[in-house]
């Protein structure tokens, strides 16, 4: 029996590399769907190498030109075509790779109708986290986490009991970026071109922001507080420059379990998509003797704020990891954009969190609600 699959961002970062293991295992995967936004040229490619039954793109002018070429293919658009998609009938995954909290709402039609998601968007848990999981478990959906920090803990993690007595930490490893060592009075002069170079891994341009401010790994704190249900004063963070080492969880006999491997995200991807089974695959493998020293240090709270934001945020919970998840999304396209510097998206982070109010209980709607009112007052509408 195939797998059948239904990627959500077919043609970004991680749904291409999500593609390339499809097209290494074709005996075992089916492409049931592909959803993208704009990138209608590498979508036909797709098309004519997986066969997908039905395609969603974000403009319906988009939908109508391609309706006409691809009589077989049932099309949709928009962020109604994107919860058509979720409810496709028999689809063993769904892969969430859209970022931001466009993909919220497809997400938790799939986990409601028992569909297993694969989680590459990290906006979703840590905007409606504490509604999701609880969801999931309702509807035994599983949550298949696509980011290597996270796969990491999982395999870390296999076999200990469900209650995590044995567990004292969850330590997160983190490159920290491409300004980890420079000097944190000249990050306003940081420009996007600096910003967008990640020293280790290929990813998309909202993430890679986020990499290198760490909001990042706040946002990766946050779902790991949720995906393993572990207060945030047991989840700690260090960082680890090689992203060798992709996590690890200390016991409470004091020993650690690491996962290491190639900072290479098809083995989170490919973990997901096989778990809990392990495949062989042609991608190269860590040499141990080639890699030289691994170090770990402590985090920079001063240097990189939304860290700590985050943690905060995180804390206090309700709808203020939403609010904080909101003001970034808005703030990171703004800089992108060029329309605010570097450190602008520090300082509209934490006012977004001290001026929205704090709701400890919110409900979807609300959260959705206000997860709009944040971008609104920034002045950012997703494209
Ligand atoms: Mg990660």
């Amino acid at each position: 029996m195939k797998k059948r699959l239904v990627i959500l961002g077919s043609t970004g970062s991680i749904g291409t590399q999500t593609l390339d293991i499809v097209s290494a295992f074709p005996d075992r995967f089916e492409i049931v769907a592909l959803s993208c936004g704009s990138n209608i040229e590498l979508l036909k490619k797709q098309i004519s190498e997986f066969s997908p039954k039905y395609v969603c793109v974000r403009h319906d002018a988009d939908r109508l030109t391609l309706v006409d070429q691809y009589p077989d293919i049932t099309f949709c658009s928009g962020a109604e075509g994107l919860i058509e998609l979720a409810q496709v009938p028999n689809i063993d995954i769904l892969v969430v790779a859209i970022f931001g909290t466009a993909s919220l709402l497809p997400t938790i039609t799939a986990i409601k109708n028992g569909t297993a998601i694969g989680l590459a968007c990290k906006e979703i848990l840590v905007t409606a986290g504490d509604l999701i999981m609880p969801m999931a478990k309702q509807y035994g959906a599983a949550i298949l986490p696509m980011d290597s920090e996270h796969a990491a803990l999982k395999q870390c993690l296999a076999g200990i009991d469900e209650d995590m007595k044995q567990v004292d930490r969850l330590i997160l490893t983190a490159s920290g970026g491409p300004f980890w060592e420079r000097d944190g009075s000249t990050f306003s002069n940081i420009q996007v071109e600096d910003a967008l170079k990640h020293p280790n891994w290929d990813m998309g341009a909202k993430i890679t922001i986020d990499s290198a401010t760490m909001m990042n790994k706040g946002l990766e704190v946050i779902e790991a507080h949720h995906l393993y249900q572990t207060p945030y004063d047991q989840i700690d963070v260090v960082i680890h420059p090689k992203s060798i080492v992709h996590s690890l969880v200390e016991f409470t006999d004091g020993t650690m379990l690491a996962q290491m491997g190639m900072p290479d995200m098809r083995f989170p991807i490919q973990y997901a998509l096989t778990y809990p089974e392990k495949w062989t695959n042609p991608w190269p493998k860590a040499d141990l003797t080639t890699l030289g020293a691994l170090t770990f240090a402590k985090p920079d709270y001063e240097k990189f704020p939304l860290l700590r934001m985050a943690f905060d945020a995180g804390k206090q919970g309700g709808n203020a990891p939403a609010i904080m998840n909101a003001a970034n999304e808005a703030a990171v396209h703004l800089f992108l954009t060029k329309q605010i510097g570097f450190t602008d998206i520090f300082r509209l982070v934490e006012e977004a969190l001290s001026d929205f109010t704090h709701n400890s209980s919110p409900s979807l709607e609300e959260l959705v609600a206000i997860d709009q009112s944040v971008k609104d007052k920034l002045g950012y509408t997703h494209a």
